[in-house]
């Protein structure tokens, strides 16, 4: 039971959202579209989605962080598309869309039958986000959109990408403006990367050649777009710390559960006094990030979570996840070598968390700025 679900209605709901992943989940490819419809019939598609355009506007955060936990107990991928897709980028349509962005995205969103994106990253700007070239020029009622995005969960199914563009070089930190463009559109082109986990999620390419928007498609003020992604981010990355956390959780059960049977020198190998303290260490690392995720969780339902906090919860979890990991590999022995073993899926899948959604050395500017720094 995830440990973000504390009421028996919150209790119920993370129960299905473990039934609909045990019935819709393929280890070796992104959801089907059926899933997605799935999803949207079980609520967990319009958690974010205000009820006049078909969601359910979740009263607490607690519960969209129920739902990725039970998704990410199983799988970064899993969690990661859907995710991306409800909590993510649809945020961006719900707070900066206008109503008619909205009444064209946000019901279809809801129901399951639009998958969104968020594309920032470029194949020469990733944590240096002001450095983008994707460049929209106004042109008659709306705008012309050129560059490439790359690295985008979702990004080769999704019918409808958040992406940023530069509209106007008067400074590095202003001129760029998001835009909810739909993929159907001419100019429009993508692929999916071959990645070397994250199997069961998309990972795309795409590319913009003078694609034309109308003025309907600019989200939130012209030129602010740097200011409502870092006003999102604090959200973003706490939902990355709880997705971090699950898979922290249940790779630690994976590696006692072997540490306790697999017998070496007359003893499980887990009671061998530097493995067991190993573990022991681990453990209390984890309890302490999953305090800080708590706070967080209960911060930003209050509206006062810090984006430095967001960065001490992305930093530590994916570093307290990644060491468990680590340990967990090297405790399976061989074993752990084996494509198939659940602690090699978890070990490929879950390195990347240390670099997207912001690379720890990020977290670590954010955090050293907090403390009055000027790195
Ligand atoms: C599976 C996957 C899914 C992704 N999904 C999305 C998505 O949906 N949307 C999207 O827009 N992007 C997405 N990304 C992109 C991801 O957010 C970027 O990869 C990440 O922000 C890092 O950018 P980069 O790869 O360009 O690395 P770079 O910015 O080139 O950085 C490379 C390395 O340099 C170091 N570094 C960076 N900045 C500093 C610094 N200030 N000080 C010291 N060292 C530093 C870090 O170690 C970093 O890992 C995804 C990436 C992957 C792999």
């Amino acid at each position: 039971m995830s440990r973000w679900s504390r009421d028996a209605q919150t209790q119920q709901f993370a129960e299905a959202v473990r039934d609909f992943a045990a019935q819709h989940h393929s280890p070796e490819a992104p959801p089907t579209r059926e899933a997605w419809r799935a999803a949207g019939e079980l609520g967990l598609t319009g958690l974010q989605i205000p009820e006049e355009f078909g969601g359910s506007d979740a009263a607490s955060y607690r519960i969209v962080a129920t739902a990725v936990s039970e998704l990410a107990t199983i799988s970064h991928g899993l969690s990661s598309t859907f995710t991306v897709s409800c909590d993510i980028a649809t945020a961006y349509l719900v707070r900066y869309g206008n109503t008619e962005t909205k009444q064209r995205w946000l019901p279809a969103l809801a129901a399951g039958e639009a998958i969104a994106a968020l594309a920032l990253t470029e194949p020469g700007a990733g944590s240096d986000l002001a450095a983008l070239t994707t460049r929209a020029t106004a042109v008659d009622n709306g705008w012309s959109l050129t560059g490439t995005k790359t690295f985008i969960t979702n990004g080769s199914i999704a019918d409808v990408v958040v992406v940023a563009a530069r509209t106007s070089d008067q400074h590095r930190g202003r001129g760029v403006s998001l835009f909810a463009v739909d993929t159907s559109l001419q100019g429009v082109s993508r692929h999916a990367l071959v990645t070397a986990g994250h199997s069961d999620c998309d990972t795309g390419e795409l590319a913009f050649h003078e694609v034309i928007l109308d003025n309907s498609s600019l989200l939130g003020v012209l030129d602010e777009g740097l200011f409502h992604l870092l006003e999102r981010l604090p959200q973003e990355r706490l939902t990355s710390s709880v997705a971090n956390l699950a898979q922290a959780r249940d790779a630690l059960e994976l590696t006692l559960q072997f540490a306790k049977s697999r017998e070496a020198f007359g003893s499980t190998i887990g009671s061998l006094q530097h493995n067991a303290f190993r573990l022991a260490e681990v453990d209390a690392q984890l309890a302490a990030v999953e305090a800080l995720v708590d706070r967080c969780i209960d911060d930003l339902d209050a509206n006062v979570m810090s984006s430095a906090d967001g960065a001490r919860a992305k930093l530590l979890s994916a570093r307290v996840e990644n060491a468990i990991l680590d340990l967990g590999y090297q405790l399976h022995g061989g074993s752990a070598f084996l494509a198939d073993a659940p602690i090699h899926r978890r070990w490929v899948d879950g390195r990347i968390t240390r670099v997207w959604a912001g690379a720890d050395e990020v977290m670590l500017h954010l955090i050293a700025q907090d403390l009055g720094l000027h790195p």
